[in-house]
């Protein structure tokens, strides 16, 4: 690993134990035998399929290209977290400073996906960690819960993948995620319950038995 003063610590072999280290989502071990151009055309021939067997005409102009747009969507974007190619890079600091207390990052806003019903799950996130011999770059932090979110998930699992990865790069357990998020699959369908919200959380041993810390990463409206 290279450790020149302050500069950027990336590596491949901490990023290999990463992946091995976290909860994986149900992936097939041919999920990326075909490219994502590829993929999209597939969809959007499966989806054309949906939009007809649903009665809507495909010629009409305002859905015609409905299929393709969805396609690209889900391959592109809503779900580009599934592939490890689109993980972001880290960049971890030495921690120079010294700095032992802890840091928390608030109100992180995330879109992600509920595996059983493919309608979004939409909320924030507020993480804290205790540098031990590294820091991270505080927007890497936003990024990798946006990563991990762009995936069909269940929110428990988006939970454990976020502390996991944290401890693992971070090299300390002294690490909280606190999620708290809308499901559509509640609020649309189904009990139809709009105002209600989900909270998960994964808090090493340290940060729990701080109350204070725990009465801020646990409230969302004073974030
Ligand atoms: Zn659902």
């Amino acid at each position: 690993m290279k450790q020149n003063g302050n500069s950027v610590l990336t590596d491949e072999r901490l990023n290999n134990c990463i992946q091995s280290a976290v909860a994986k989502n149900p992936l097939r071990d041919d999920a990326f035998d075909v490219v994502d151009s590829a993929k999209i055309e597939m969809i959007s021939e499966k989806f054309k399929d949906i939009i007809e067997i649903l009665g809507l005409d495909l010629l009409d102009d305002s859905i015609k290209d409905t299929p393709s747009r969805v396609a690209k969507m889900y391959v592109e974007e809503i779900f580009s977290g599934i592939n490890p190619k689109n993980k972001p890079r880290i960049a971890l600091f030495k921690n120079t400073y010294q700095y032992h207390t802890p840091l928390m990052e608030l109100n992180i806003p995330f879109t992600s996906y509920c595996e059983h019903h493919f309608v979004p799950i939409q909320g924030k996130a507020n993480i804290a960690y205790i540098p031990k011999n590294y820091v991270i770059g505080l927007s890497k932090i936003h990024r990798l819960v946006d990563y991990y979110a762009r995936r069909p998930q269940v929110q428990e699992r988006l939970t454990q993948q976020v502390f996991q990865e944290l401890v693992t790069i971070l090299q300390t357990n002294d690490v909280g995620v606190v999620l708290k998020a809308s499901h559509s699959c509640i609020s649309c369908r189904g009990v139809q319950d709009v105002d209600s919200s989900t909270i998960t959380s994964a808090v090493g041993d340290k940060l729990r038995e701080d109350a204070y810390l725990i009465s801020i990463l646990f409230d969302f409206n004073k974030a």
